[in-house]
């Protein structure tokens, strides 16, 4: 399943910690850089295992769920739903960065024990925020994966705990982080021990409001290439709006994402946030059958006189 010469976490690490580098570090001049362990040896890409499915193998990975947890049967029958259309890992929020006060902040415990339930009746691991370092354990406890949102992206004491915790990392870049504060955050998880990261870009500000965020895909391009770490697009929140969801989650794979993920509820227009940018069940399992279609064949009037 896994493509040859690839590794798991520890191993790179722990060659850069004793210090036998793999020499690709200091050959490219990486060695004083701000993240040279997320940036040395390319070209044996990590792949990060939760619980039992892998991002960056060779396959494309799908996690969906709803943006927030919002009740057993809202999480549960999506995490059915999803499942059965190929999604492997169930997304659901339990703390909620809300941009007031007075929106809805998440249901806490309850909403994680929600989320863990959900997950096991559809038998998929689960990744859920983590927006305070004084929540990680509890987290920790209900989660497979953790998710550090965007607004948490430079929250450098959260980052310093998490990489104690050796838990598989959803790293969101920031909405107005660049490519290099990006991959300097992430090198704090892999400095204190975590490499179990895995990159996400989730749009970011730009002059053009037309859309919720502008979704950097040369950006993910160029992650891929700079790092060995595995990248996924959240054309959700890149996008904030539903009916573009399944041709940039295309794009994404088509770029070379190693996976995407993507906001799902039964009733979008109920949801408790982010329904404009939620699928409702029919248009996901739709997108996931555009993301199987191979992609638009390229013309060449040259193929006709190719034979000889
Ligand atoms: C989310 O995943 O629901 C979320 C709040 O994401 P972001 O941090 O990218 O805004
Ligand atoms: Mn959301």
């Amino acid at each position: 399943m896994l493509k040859p010469g690839f590794r798991t976490g520890e191993k790179m690490l722990d060659s850069w910690v004793k210090g036998k580098s793999n020499g690709n570090v200091v050959k490219n001049g990486n060695a004083g850089a701000a993240h040279p362990l997320v940036t040395g040896d390319t070209d044996k890409r990590t792949v990060v295992w939760v619980g039992d499915v892998p991002i960056g193998g060779i396959d494309a990975v799908v996690l969906a769920g709803p943006c927030s947890v919002e009740s057993r049967e809202q999480v549960t029958a999506t995490a059915l739903a999803v499942r059965l259309s190929g999604a492997v890992i169930l997304r659901g929020g339990a703390y909620k960065p809300r941009t007031s006060p007075y929106d809805f902040q998440g249901l806490g415990v309850e909403g994680l024990k929600l989320l863990r339930e959900a997950g096991d009746a559809a038998g998929m691991p689960v990744v859920t925020e983590i927006m305070s370092e004084e929540d990680v354990d509890v987290v920790c406890d209900h989660a497979d994966m953790l998710q550090v949102g965007a607004r948490n992206m430079q929250n450098f004491a959260l980052l310093k705990k998490l990489a104690k915790t050796g838990k598989p990392i959803l790293f969101k870049r920031g909405p107005s982080a660049t490519v290099k504060e990006w991959l300097s955050a992430a090198e704090y998880l892999l400095h204190g021990g975590n490499e179990n990261v895995v990159l996400c870009e989730r749009g970011i500000k730009t002059f053009d409001h037309s859309l919720r965020n502008t979704l950097d895909l040369a950006g993910v391009a160029l992650v891929k290439e700079m790092t060995h770490l595995p990248v996924v697009v959240d054309p959700s929140h890149a996008t904030g709006k539903r009916s573009l969801i399944s041709a940039t989650a295309k794009a994404a794979v088509a770029v070379g994402a190693d996976g995407v993920i993507v906001e799902v509820h039964p009733e979008p227009e109920k949801a408790w946030s982010d329904g404009a940018q939620s699928l409702t069940f029919e248009l996901f399992s739709e997108m996931m059958r555009n993301l199987q279609a191979p992609l638009r064949a390229i013309y060449s009037e040259r193929e006709q006189f190719a034979v000889v």
